[in-house]
């Protein structure tokens, strides 16, 4: 069997799959697996793994880039678990929206600005429908610009600096740097 072969993208040395344990010590789940650049932790790059077969989930991310991943995700999650799409309907969104196949349309492989990408599309499906802010105003679920702005779940609903600004207006100019 071909062994696989996993490099870091931003120093090029090889990735090897190891315990997550190495990256987040205690607070590793029972068993959790990484691929990391056999740099680390010079290297601060890594990804996680898919738990049926241990394959990457995607290319080998450095800290900003996991961040805005995470921050994809998250926005991206709302489309299903706001009832407008179910999670295939979903995903079928976003390969259309960016003219990808289905073994491309994964978060876990998009760069920076793909994330920024998907977090304005999304962004802008999320505050055009009238269904999302209202699961959003009776649920009271942190909203997708909350995620964006504070990089994290938010309670806020509403962001001052946000007045008199369309949301996704605000969401594309910062995307942009
Ligand atoms: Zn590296």
């Amino acid at each position: 069997m071909k062994r696989k072969i996993v490099k870091c993208p931003y120093c090029g040395a090889h990735a090897a799959l190891r315990s997550a344990t190495v990256v987040h010590g205690d607070r590793a789940k029972d068993g959790e697996h990484l691929w990391i650049c056999s740099r680390y932790p010079a290297c601060d790059s890594y990804v996680s793994v898919h738990k049926r077969n241990n394959e990457p989930l995607g290319s080998l991310a450095n800290k900003a880039l996991r961040r805005k991943r995470i921050d994809a995700h998250r926005v991206f999650n709302q489309l299903s678990d706001s009832g407008m799409m179910n999670r295939g309907q979903s995903y079928k969104w976003l390969q259309a929206k960016f003219a990808l196949n289905s073994r491309q349309a994964h978060i876990g492989k998009f760069s920076e600005y793909m994330c920024d990408e998907v977090i304005a599309a999304c962004s802008e499906v999320l505050y055009n429908n009238p269904s999302f802010r209202a699961a959003r105003d009776t649920k009271r679920k942190p909203n997708a610009v909350g995620y964006v702005l504070g990089g994290r779940a938010t309670e806020r609903s509403e962001c001052p600096s946000l007045r008199g600004r369309s949301k996704v207006e605000f969401v594309r100019t910062r995307g942009v740097k």
